[in-house]
């Protein structure tokens, strides 16, 4: 029996989940065995209908599950909106937050799970079995935190409002985790870090989705402590966040909108990193981020189909398990 590779990967949504996909797809074509333990970013989650809706997750669960809409990147494939369009005219809710009927089921599961009295840890396993999911997807804690947003006029709003509604039109002042000084780590999480053989940062928002898992108190000194290497994969290419806008969550602390900014800022911040892969078309930062301690490869980063992004996992797996 052939010993699997543990594998840890922090995510956020639609960009920690297509990696993900990436990854097991190499594992079953380089016929490497793989455990792999997600940890997810909850920062986003917020409660709306008096449902608890963990935005990240639920894109990771889907996408692994193989019921995520593929276009959107996010949501489920084959929705139908009747509870939204039956809202609608009590003038309930959000307009700029449309729940489809099947994603409703999953929070309803969620929340009724949840005032049952099981943890968010728990609840999502629950949640899992049903997609026979091929990850364990933990969520950061089960305690709750939530990326609020401090705007340039003093207002303060929740990440999702800033993102989805305003789609961050306004520059933020300044991120905050309420919640996080309380938090501690969902049980599994720090364990799956101390076992693995490979520790991946996907190319997830670096500030509002692995900055926020980074920022739940033990998780980056684990990391630190253990002895499996640390690879991130860039979410910037050519000085723009692909498909997104963690340029502008980038611009609030202050941190270039490059490759190498990026890498930079994950050693700044929390002491991490080992290995980065940059796009090729940033091969010129690698002399930089090498200049860091990092060991820096340029490989084509675009995930535009399962092949491309198999291979980026792959890479990322492999310098994860080189010692330089
Ligand atoms: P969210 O929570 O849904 O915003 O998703 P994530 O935080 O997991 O990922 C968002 C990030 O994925 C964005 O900042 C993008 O820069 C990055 N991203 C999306 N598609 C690609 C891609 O094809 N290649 C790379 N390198 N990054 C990508
Ligand atoms: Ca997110």
């Amino acid at each position: 029996m052939t010993v699997p590779l543990r594998i840890v990967a922090l995510s956020g949504g639609v960009g920690g989940a297509r990696f993900l996909r990436g990854l097991l797809a190499w594992g079953e074509a380089s016929g490497t065995a793989l455990e792999v333990t997600v940890i997810a970013n909850t920062g986003d989650d917020m409660r709306l209908h008096g449902l608890q809706i963990c935005p990240d997750m639920d894109t990771v669960m889907y996408t692994l599950g193989g019921a995520i809409h593929e276009d959107q990147g996010w949501g489920r494939a084959d929705e139908r909106f009747t509870v939204a369009e039956e809202l609608r005219p009590y003038g309930v809710g959000w307009e700029w937050f449309t729940l489809g009927d099947r994603d409703i089921a999953t929070h309803l599961a969620r929340t009724s799970l949840l005032a049952s009295g099981l943890p968010l840890s728990a609840a999502t396993a629950r949640l899992c079995a049903r997609w026979d999911l091929p990850v364990a997807l933990l969520p950061m804690s089960d305690q709750p935190v939530e990326t609020h947003v401090e705007l340039a006029s003093g207002e303060t709003v929740h990440f999702e409002e800033w993102w989805v509604r305003t789609r961050a039109a306004e520059p933020a002042r300044r991120f905050v985790q309420v919640g996080v000084d309380d938090a501690t780590p969902a049980p599994g999480v720090l364990e799956a870090i101390g076992a693995a053989d490979a520790i991946l940062l996907p190319p997830s928002n670096p500030v509002v989705s692995v900055g926020t898992i980074l920022g739940v108190p033990g998780i980056a000194d684990a990391l630190r402590a253990t002895p499996a290497r640390l690879v991130g994969v860039s979410p910037i290419i050519g000085g723009a966040a692909v498909r997104g806008m963690a340029e502008t969550c980038l611009a609030t602390l202050g941190v270039p909108a490059t490759a190498a900014g990026v890498a930079l800022d994950y050693r700044a911040r929390f002491g991490l990193l080992d290995g980065w892969l940059v796009d090729d078309a940033d091969a010129a930062a690698v002399p930089e981020v090498q200049a860091a301690g990092i060991d820096a490869l340029a490989r084509p980063l675009w995930m535009s189909d399962l092949g491309a992004t198999a291979a980026i996992a792959g890479a990322a797996v492999e310098l994860a398990l080189t010692r330089s």
